[in-house]
Formats: C-alpha cells, sequence, structure tokens
C-alpha cells in the first residue's frame, strides 16, 4: 500500500510517499531555518504562513518525484499533534482536503509516535522495543507495545534535551539551530576540563532534568576570561554534550532493566542525530544484549516519511480517521502517565 504523508508541527515543511514493504518513494523537507534564525527561535506566526506558502507546490513534488497520483494511494496521512498548532492546521486542512477530493481514507499522526515507529521503516524491529526519544520538545523513555500502544517509562521533569541542546548553543554563541552546532563545536573540545552537574544518575526511576545543567553552563561560562575563546566554547560544549551522554547512558540502563532481556533499544527524535549519543548508546545496547537501532540521520529530524510510515502502519491495523478529526496543540503518547504527572 502506498501512503502520502504531510508534517507541518514544527518548522519544517515536509511531505514523501512511502509504501508498504518500507520503500520510501518520495521524501523532501523544506526547512525554515532561514526564516526562524534572526530571531534564535521558532516563530509560530512565521511558520505557519511557510507552511501555507510551500506545502502544496512540497506535496506535488512528492508525488511527482514517487510517479504516483492520489488516485494510487491507499490513504493520507498528516500531523494531527502535537507541535505549533497553526502549521499542524494548515497540513492537517490541506490532507482534508486531499482525502475528501480523492475520496481516499484519512489518518491524523500524532507526530511523536512518527518518530517512535521510524526504526520500523528502516529495519525488522518487532515489539516490543524501548524507545528513547529525544527531540525538541521531548525526553522520554518509552515501552512501544505495539503500533497505538506506548508505555512512558520516563519523561524531563522539566527542559527537553533538544532544548538543552538549542540554549546551550545559544548560550555559547554558536548560533541555531543548537543541537549540531554544539555537537560541531564539541569535535574540538576537551569533554574533561569542566565538572559540570551530572543530573538525575543515580538516583531511582528513568526521568530526566536538564535545567540545572544549563544553568551551570551559563555559571561556568560566566566565570570564564571575556571574551571566551573558540577554545572555551569547544571544550564547555564538549563537556555539555559528554554529560548528556552519561545522564542518556544511565537513565536508559534503568529502563533496560525494565523490559524483558534482549529487548531491542531504539534511539528516534532530533537529538538522536547526535553521533556522541548514538555511540554510548549503541555501546549500552551491546553491554546489555540489546539489538540497537538508530534511524539514518535524515528520518530523526522532522520529516513526512515517518508520518506516512505511521500511516501505513495504522492502515494496516485498520485505522483510518474521519474528516472531523482535531488539530491537537498537545497529545501525549501514552494519556495515562501524562496525566499523572510529569509534562507529556
Ligand atoms: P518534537 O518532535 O518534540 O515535537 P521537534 O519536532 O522540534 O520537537 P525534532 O525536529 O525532532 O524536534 O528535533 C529538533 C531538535 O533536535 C532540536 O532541538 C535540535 O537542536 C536537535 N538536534 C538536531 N540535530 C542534533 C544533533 N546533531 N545533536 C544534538 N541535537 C540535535
Ligand atoms: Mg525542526
Ligand atoms: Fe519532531
Amino acid at each position: 500500500c502506498l501512503v502520502l504523508g504531510i508534517e507541518s508541527s514544527c518548522d519544517e515543511t515536509a511531505a514523501a510517499v512511502v509504501a508498504g514493504d518500507r520503500r520510501i518513494l518520495s521524501n523532501v523537507v523544506l526547512s525554515q531555518l532561514d526564516e526562524h534564525r534572526p530571531y534564535g527561535g521558532v516563530v509560530p506566526e512565521i511558520a505557519a504562513r511557510a507552511h501555507v506558502s510551500h506545502l502544496d507546490g512540497l506535496i506535488r513534488q512528492a508525488l511527482a518525484e514517487a510517479g504516483v497520483g492520489l488516485s494510487d494511494l491507499a490513504a493520507i496521512a498528516a500531523t494531527a499533534g502535537p507541535g505549533l498548532i497553526g502549521g499542524v492546521i494548515v497540513g492537517l486542512t490541506t490532507a482534508k482536503a486531499l482525502a475528501l477530493g480523492s475520496g481516499k481514507p484519512l489518518i491524523g499522526v500524532n507526530h511523536l509516535e512518527g518518530h517512535a515507529l521510524t526504526p520500523r521503516l528502516v529495519s525488522e524491529v518487532g515489539f516490543p522495543y524501548l524507545l528513547l526519544l529525544v527531540s525538541g520538545g521531548h525526553c522520554q523513555l518509552l515501552a512501544v507495545e505495539g503500533v497505538g500502544r506506548y508505555r512512558r517509562l520516563g519523561t524531563t521533569i522539566d527542559d527537553a534535551v533538544g532544548e538543552a541542546f538549542d540554549k546551550t548553543a545559544k548560550l555559547l554563541g554558536l548560533g541555531y539551530p543548537g543541537g549540531p552546532a554544539v555537537e560541531k563545536a564539541a569535535e574540538a573540545g576537551d569533554p574533561a576540563r569542566f565538572a559540570l552537574p551530572r543530573p538525575m544518575i543515580g538516583r531511582p526511576g528513568c526521568d530526566f532534568s536538564f535545567s540545572g545543567l544549563k544553568t551551570a553552563v551559563r555559571e561556568t561560562l560566566a566565570g570564564l576570561s571575556q571574551p571566551v575563546s573558540a577554545q572555551d566554547k569547544a571544550d564547555l560544549a564538549a563537556s555539555f554534550q559528554a554529560v548528556v551522554g552519561a545522564v542518556m547512558v544511565d537513565r536508559t540502563r534503568r529502563a533496560l532493566a525494565l523490559m524483558p532481556a534482549g529487548t531491542p533499544l531504539v534511539v528516534a527524535g532530533g537529538v538522536a542525530a547526535n553521533r556522541h549519543l548514538r555511540a554510548r548508546l549503541e555501546v549500552l545496547a551491546g553491554e546489555s544484549g540489546s539489538p540497537f537501532v538508530a534511524p539514518p540521520l535524515r528520518l530523526c529530524t522532522d520529516n513526512a516519511a515517518m508520518i506516512a510510515w505511521a500511516g501505513v502502519e495504522h492502515f494496516r491495523a485498520g485505522h483510518t480517521d474521519a474528516l472531523d478529526i482535531k488539530p491537537r496543540a498537545r497529545w501525549p503518547l501514552d494519556p495515562v502517565a501524562a496525566a499523572a504527572g510529569a509534562k507529556a
């Protein structure tokens, strides 16, 4: 079955066609980085307008590159949340119009589920698996038990990890977006130079915390002789990244212990593009006797192939949505855990 996917929940406008046998027929992503860079972060109104301007053309391009028309599709999938509501409305409304016009079923996809199921687009990994979901808005450990069946084992009690990368980059003056800039700067840095706090390490449970780390970066920076040298910045970036890696490994090890022996470890979301983190998690998986799956970088950051693939999984399971499905700014993968406390 062929599914068209549409993604517009943040600052990437994207469209893709994916087949049920895991072939990605097209995957076009237009980043709005240049539009947001002057503001040092994503401006929701600018994002929504940019989605309006570009989405039609990108969908046309995705269909053309795949060599298919709407009539060849099994379904049309679009992100229905969570995310910046203006952007979500643009993508979901476009998908509704296409579904109505073509008579094809609509599938409203949870953006986080798109990240969560991506490993199954690129590998044979079966359920259950342990997912470390690390992105701009989230930092969670989830037991993925099936399509639509997620049990949250841990989450951040303050900032998301991508947010921590972005804020650290801002403090260091490394520009936007922050994650790749910190990773790049860290390559030339000494990760042992600064003794930053290692939040949550050794604590019970599987939750995360990053706000103290961010504060420590700011205070360390203020204590250095000004203007701060490129080497100082590199050392601080490397020290920060090493702490994040250590925290990830500690929390993930505890979550793996809650799963049956040999449960695959999977990492997804934009921060999963970080090579240092990937390497450390791969070592952890090896020590734990767990297979390790990390999608290629272009499928870690926001894209529409992951939305199309989640659409494939839902379509196969017989789940489609009515045309009056609502866009959602918030939409936790595990509503029970989210209702019980920490932020989704
Ligand atoms: P969410 O998926 O939670 O709604 P989002 O869609 O904005 O949020 P993603 O696009 O999945 O998030 O990820 C973007 C985040 O990933 C940003 O915070 C960015 O800095 C971070 N990121 C991207 N590449 C890297 C990298 N190489 N190292 C660290 N962080 C990275
Ligand atoms: Mg983005
Ligand atoms: Fe995302």
